[in-house]
C-alpha cells in the first residue's frame, strides 16, 4: 500500500530532472463525460447510430481504439474509410459541448504545474486523447500552454506506445521520466517501460485500486499541493 507514502520500488536512477508525462482526463481535469458525449454525437452524425459509446470503458483507453470498438460493435460491415471524418465531427462536437458546459481543472493542478515549470521541469502529455482533442480540453481549462509536446492516441497504438511517443517528443531525449495518471492502465503502461508512476485517485479509481495496480505513489488528489511536493521530491 502506498497511499501518501512511497513504495520500495526502485526508481529509475537519474542525475537530471525527470520529464513528467501527464495523463489528461481524471488527472489534470474532470471532463465529466464530455468526450464520451461528443463521440456519441459524432458517431450519430457519421454513421446514424446513437449512443454508440455508452457501454465502452473509457478509463485509460485511447480515442482510436474507442472508435474501432464502436465500429466493431455497431457496424455489420466496418467501413473501410479511415476515422478521419469521425474525428473531424468529434472535434466540432467536443468544442460545442465544452462551450456549453465548461469543465474544471482538478484541484491543485494549476498551482503544481506552475511551480514545476518554474522549477525547470519539462512537462509533456501522455494521453489517450487525439492531439487536437487533448488541446481543446486543456485549452478549456487554461492549461494548454504547459504542454508543448506529447504522445497521443494513434491508430493501432497501445498505452505503452503513447508513453514512448511522449518521451520521443522531448529533445534532448530524456534519460528519466515519471508518469502521472489516474488509472490502472496508466500504471501498467508506465511499468511496462520501467517508468515510475504517481497515481492520482481523481478519476474513476480509488487509492486502493491504484495501489493494488502497483503505482509507486498514490495520492487521493493533487489538492494538497505542499504534500505533493514533499512526496514528489522524495521520489527523485
Ligand atoms: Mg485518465
Amino acid at each position: 500500500m502506498c497511499t501518501g507514502s512511497l513504495t520500495a520500488r526502485a526508481l529509475v536512477p537519474c542525475n537530471q530532472r525527470p520529464v513528467l508525462i501527464w495523463d489528461v482526463d481524471g488527472t489534470l481535469l474532470a471532463a465529466q463525460s464530455t468526450g464520451r458525449a461528443a463521440m456519441n454525437d459524432a458517431f450519430w452524425a457519421c454513421y446514424g447510430i446513437a449512443r454508440a459509446f455508452d457501454d465502452l470503458n473509457f478509463a485509460g483507453a485511447h480515442d482510436h481504439d474507442l472508435w474501432a470498438q464502436a465500429i466493431r460493435r455497431h457496424c455489420n460491415a466496418p467501413p473501410a474509410m479511415s476515422p478521419a471524418r469521425f474525428f473531424h465531427a468529434y472535434l466540432q462536437h467536443l468544442q460545442r459541448r465544452l462551450n456549453e458546459a465548461p469543465i474544471p481543472a482538478l484541484p491543485g493542478v494549476r498551482e503544481i504545474l506552475c511551480e514545476l515549470t518554474a522549477a525547470g521541469y519539462r512537462l509533456v502529455l501522455g494521453t489517450g486523447n487525439i492531439r487536437a482533442g487533448a488541446y481543446l480540453k486543456l485549452g478549456a481549462v487554461g492549461l494548454a500552454n504547459y504542454f508543448p509536446h506529447g504522445g497521443f492516441s494513434m491508430p493501432g497504438a497501445t498505452r505503452v506506445d503513447i508513453l514512448r511517443a511522449a518521451l520521443e517528443a522531448v529533445q534532448p531525449h530524456p534519460t528519466c521520466a515519471i508518469v502521472i495518471g489516474d488509472t490502472p492502465r496508466d500504471v501498467h503502461a508506465a511499468h511496462a517501460i520501467n517508468l515510475p508512476i504517481i497515481a492520482i485517485a481523481t478519476g474513476r479509481f480509488s487509492t486502493t485500486d491504484l495501489a493494488h495496480a502497483g503505482a509507486d505513489l498514490v495520492l487521493p488528489s493533487l489538492g494538497h499541493v505542499k504534500r505533493f511536493h514533499e512526496l514528489f521530491h522524495e521520489l527523485l
